[in-house]
């Protein structure tokens, strides 16, 4: 389960915010926006 490092709340994984873009997808906290990380799809 994703944790956010900069307001430490705990997220399901569709709780998160997504944006996908040229392939790659990132995620963001969908309490302070902060960037969680970014997938490459052809990785997952
Ligand atoms: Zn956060």
């Amino acid at each position: 389960m994703p944790t956010c490092n900069r307001c430490g709340g705990e997220f399901e994984a569709g709780d998160l915010v997504r944006h996908e873009r040229q392939g790659m997808h990132y995620v963001h906290c969908p309490d302070c926006g902060c960037h969680l990380g970014t997938y490459n799809e052809h990785a997952r």
